[in-house]
């Protein structure tokens, strides 16, 4: 069997390994650019290691686990829980499982009040016993700001946390993403934290490539035109096959979410710390700061700290940064230099969650991806694991009504 997919993104790659897996092999992916990872690509520039946006990969995700080879990553951890500053000061949010001193200084100094912190656990508890199924069908349909109101967390807890964490999760500043989207995070999160593959987030789609085989994609090769047995490249060559996957959205009409992405290098830290940084001052731009070469020591090969930095939405002004970065950590921040700015338009597609993702051909074409399912590396992975299934399961049906 000949298969054609468009995309070699995540949710491409994933459909191409499953494929292989199950011992198709005559399979082609045209990818638009040169290389392959789609939103998951790295930068290798003056011995740093810059993700094209800053993003991490969540070690519980149902997904990950079933396919990449974790040790191979060589994932370097988080510290779970985060830190937090706000108006001058830090406030500490660690998870309890950092120890006595942790959960002590949490508790004292921590965010919100001791009942918020029994409503944390209580969600933490309740989510665990949840599946990730039990999860995406439940039958809630309201925001995620909605969601944490009507478990009964304080507007201060609510400010001071949720807020700036989520807006750095969903990439959008009014937390109106579903609330099923935060409840599988957060389940994610809490069961093994957030991690970083030693040589870039890129490690994870070439660790698909090497399994599906180089030779396999066609880089550089932009499709204008498919049908359910043919693809057509820009330089007019149509090509048949027996399948065709669209792993790319081609619907220009959705809406997504931007983030901008500065990276900064340092000669001192200002905080020795393996925590994302949340910035919860009022009118704040910075969402997020991250000492990136202190949590993956491997994204900075020349002496130099890195620093990840992220705001939604789209600045081009990189000034307007380092205001709020002196607000955060001081005027040391005036000798940092801007390494790389990094804008993405289109980050996070804002998913209707109410539309069930079905991997059945439309027309006879399939269609995978993270727009279709949950903007993230779990979403993309799982819809192309689904698409190779519905593939592999309508050809066995096909070849043995033909046998008969
Ligand atoms: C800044 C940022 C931060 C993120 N943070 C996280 C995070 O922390 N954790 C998490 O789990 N997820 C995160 N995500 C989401 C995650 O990276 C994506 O959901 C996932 O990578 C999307 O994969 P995909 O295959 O669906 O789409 P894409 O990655 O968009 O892949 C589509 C591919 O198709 C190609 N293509 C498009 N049109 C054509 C054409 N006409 N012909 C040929 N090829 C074509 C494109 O070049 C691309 O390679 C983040 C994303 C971004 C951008």
């Amino acid at each position: 069997m000949k298969i054609g997919i468009i995309g070699a993104g995540l949710s491409g790659l994933t459909c191409g390994w499953y494929l292989k897996k199950n011992s198709i092999n005559d399979i082609t992916i045209f990818e638009f650019s040169d290389k392959a990872g789609g939103k998951l690509k790295t930068d290798r520039i003056d011995g740093f290691q810059l993700d094209r946006g800053f993003q991490v990969l969540l070690p519980a995700y149902p997904e990950t686990k079933k396919v990449l080879d974790y040790d191979k990553l060589q994932l370097q951890r988080f510290q779970k829980g985060s830190l937090i500053y706000k108006n001058g000061k830090q406030i500490p949010f660690y998870d309890p499982g950092n120890g006595l001193t942790a959960l002590f200084e949490t508790v004292v100094n921590g965010p919100g009040s001791v009942i918020d912190k029994l409503i944390l656990l209580k969600l933490k508890w309740a989510l665990s016993r949840l599946s990730i199924e039990d999860i995406f069908n439940g039958k809630k349909t309201i925001s995620s700001l909605a969601y944490l109101r009507e478990l009964g967390f304080s507007e201060r807890i609510i400010k001071d946390f949720w807020i700036p964490f989520y807006q750095g999760v969903f990439l959008e500043n009014s937390l109106e993403t579903d609330s099923r989207m935060l409840q599988f995070t957060f389940k994610m999160f809490a069961e093994k934290g957030a991690a970083l593959p030693k040589e870039g987030m890129d490690a994870i789609p070439k660790q698909l490539v090497d399994y599906i085989g180089t030779d396999k994609i066609r880089y550089n090769t932009k499709v204008l035109n498919y049908d359910s047995k043919s693809v057509t490249t820009s330089d007019g060559k149509q090509e048949s096959f027996d399948k065709v996957v669209v792993a790319c959205n081609m619907n220009k009409n959705l809406e997504y979410h931007s983030v901008t992405n500065n990276y900064y290098e340092a000669e001192k830290l200002p905080i020795d710390t393996k925590h994302v940084i949340l910035n919860a001052n009022p009118n704040r731009i910075i969402n997020n700061a991250v000492m990136i070469s202190n949590v993956a020591p491997n994204y900075s090969q020349n002496g130099k700290h890195l620093i990840s930095v992220s705001a939604n939405g789209i600045h081009t002004d990189v000034d307007i940064f380092l205001s709020d970065l002196k607000s955060m950590f001081g005027l040391e921040t005036a000798n940092w230099k801007l390494v790389k700015s990094y804008i993405i338009r289109e980050a996070l597609p804002a998913v209707n969650f109410e539309k069930k993702y079905e991997p059945t051909s439309i027309e006879g074409v399939f269609y995978c991806g993270d727009y279709l399912l949950q903007g993230s590396i779990n979403g993309a992975m799982e819809s192309g694991r689904r698409t190779a299934e519905e593939i592999i399961s309508v050809s066995k049906k096909t070849h043995s009504f033909s046998r008969a």
